[in-house]
């Protein structure tokens, strides 16, 4: 086992060294080959905490002949990990599984300061996390061939379950914890080695897994870690997938970064995973449990600030109720509180960047130009920076913007609509088709709807839907592939058959 350590190389004067119990999660670069990278006099990643702007750190990006080694790294220690017998794959991931719970309080803490989140929900974010590690752990050891029935009498066939090889996992910035474990997790326990490369915005969570991962026991060379600037993220991006070394590319992220990253995936005719932008509909019925639609609505559509994928991102209510499914649902967004995520009773911290603000900005105008009414909120905190009051829309119609993009910030627009076919239409009218919800108390109409949403994930009188127990990935623009239950480790295999003649 390597349990030997690389020296550490702790972050000069980040402001976060006195507040973690453990300063050896943060290093000051990325992770190639077991050895962390320290800033010379390349480009610099600096992070920012958002609810203040305070500069947390600045790191070394990776550098160009950094990526190649990477892969390398990746490409060399490959087949000695696929090698290990899957139990010896699933103890090291359940050493893996075992630190991110013992630091999960620095864990929360780096993941509130760096992505804003409140500190009560990152944590819940890292055991969310956590829990992929040891699901894949488990998984590792019933990956399973076949003999199948014969075609020929003087002939036998077998299929093998093999790993794809060295993976490019680019993961986003909302679930700085999460997305990585969800990728990282079947990979190596499919016997695949990685290449991460997490968001700008969130490299602290990355490199603090990275360094519990090498504690856990994972080899140098299985996870490597690239960091990137702005600036020299679409280069990075290039250079890992056109390197035949490369077979597998797994990306979660928007539609349009998606799309790119796909057009270079083809090249190499890789094996890609997306995991892409959404457009929820949340569907309540006039049958439906009011008071549970509203906690759903309240739940899905302000989590996070409203930067996640599977989010509500057009609730339509059914005539009859539009008013009283209004009320309380405005009645709960009242009781929300917007802050720091470190203080104690905030649930909506800021959103990440102030490209995001002025998205969020720009989706309201666009609304409330076209005659939606914004009944609470409807502006950016008086807080300033990038706090976002959480914002009711109501009258909303389906021309508005919010109606086709995805908003990505704490926004609920209520569209009114008549009938089962009516909402059905609005709801499958989107180039997106990830995930969606609705109420209802008629059977027949759950079993119709849940059918014929053009949807990856449905929820039925459920508006949180993750875990990693369930399989989660888009249909239409919204991706291809699916993370988590057995279904995920499935992207990190192939099928081999195997004929034998002369029987
Ligand atoms: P967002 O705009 O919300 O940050 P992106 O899809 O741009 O969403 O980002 C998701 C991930 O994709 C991040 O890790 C980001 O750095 C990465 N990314 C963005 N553009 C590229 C690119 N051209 N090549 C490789 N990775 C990219």
């Amino acid at each position: 086992m390597n349990t030997v350590e690389a020296p550490p190389a702790p972050l000069a004067q980040s402001p976060l060294t006195d507040q973690l119990k453990d300063p050896e999660l943060l290093r000051a670069g990325g992770f190639i080959d077991g050895q962390w990278e320290c800033p010379d006099a390349g480009p610099l990643l600096h992070v920012a905490d958002p609810a203040t702007g305070e500069r947390l750190t600045s790191l070394a990006a990776t550098s160009g002949p950094g990526v190649r080694k990477a892969v390398q790294a990746a490409s060399r220690a490959q087949p000695a990990w696929a090698a290990l017998p899957a139990k010896e794959r699933a103890t090291r991931l359940m050493a893996w599984h075992a630190q991110i719970l013992a630091h999960v309080d620095d864990l929360a803490l780096l993941m509130t300061r760096e992505q804003g989140k409140p500190l009560a929900e990152a944590r819940g974010e890292v055991l969310f996390g956590a829990s992929f590690v040891a699901w894949y752990a488990e998984e590792a050891k019933r990956i399973h061939g076949e003999v199948l029935q014969t075609y020929s009498a003087d002939r036998r066939v077998l299929t093998l379950r093999q790993p794809v090889g060295v993976v490019v996992a680019i993961t986003p910035w909302n679930f700085p914890s999460a997305m990585i474990t969800r990728k990282c997790a079947p990979a190596l326990a499919a016997g695949c080695s990685i290449v991460l490369k997490p968001s700008e915005e969130t490299p602290l969570s990355a490199i603090a897994l990275c360094v519990l991962a090498q504690r856990a026991g994972i080899p140098d060379g299985v996870i490597n870690l690239v960091l990137c600037t702005r600036d020299n993220v679409a280069d990075t991006g290039r250079a890992l997938l056109a390197d035949s070394r490369v077979r597998k590319l797994s990306f979660t992220g928007s539609t349009s970064t998606g799309k790119q990253l796909m057009r270079l995936a083809a090249d190499n005719v890789l094996k890609v995973s997306l995991e892409l932008g959404g457009n929820a509909p949340l569907i309540v019925f006039e049958d439906a449990d009011l008071d549970r639609a509203a906690d759903g609505a309240l739940a899905s559509k302000f989590r996070n600030m409203g930067q996640t994928c599977t989010c509500a991102n057009r609730i339509l209510v059914q005539r009859t109720v539009y008013d009283a499914f209004a009320a309380k649902l405005i009645e709960r967004v009242r009781s929300l509180q917007v802050g720091p995520g470190l203080q104690p009773d905030v649930t909506q911290g800021p959103l990440i960047n102030s490209k995001a603000v002025d998205k969020v900005s720009e989706h309201v105008a666009d609304a409330l130009a076209k005659g939606a009414r914004a009944v609470v909120g409807g502006a950016p905190d008086e807080r300033g920076g990038l706090f976002f009051q959480p914002t009711v829309l109501l009258d909303v119609k389906p021309h508005m913007r919010i109606c086709h993009e995805e908003t990505f910030g704490p926004v609920a627009p209520l569209l009114a609509f008549d009938t089962e076919e009516e909402a059905l239409a609005l709801a499958n009218d989107s180039s997106y088709g990830l995930a969606g919800y609705f109420y209802t108390r008629d059977l027949a109409r759950a079993l119709r709807m849940a059918e014929r949403l053009e949807l990856g994930a449905v929820g039925i009188n459920e508006a949180v839907i993750s875990s990693e127990a369930v399989p989660i990935g888009g249909v239409k623009q919204s991706g291809i592939g699916r993370e988590g239950a057995h279904h995920g480790i499935d992207e990190f295999l192939e099928t081999k058959q195997i004929t034998i003649g002369a029987l």
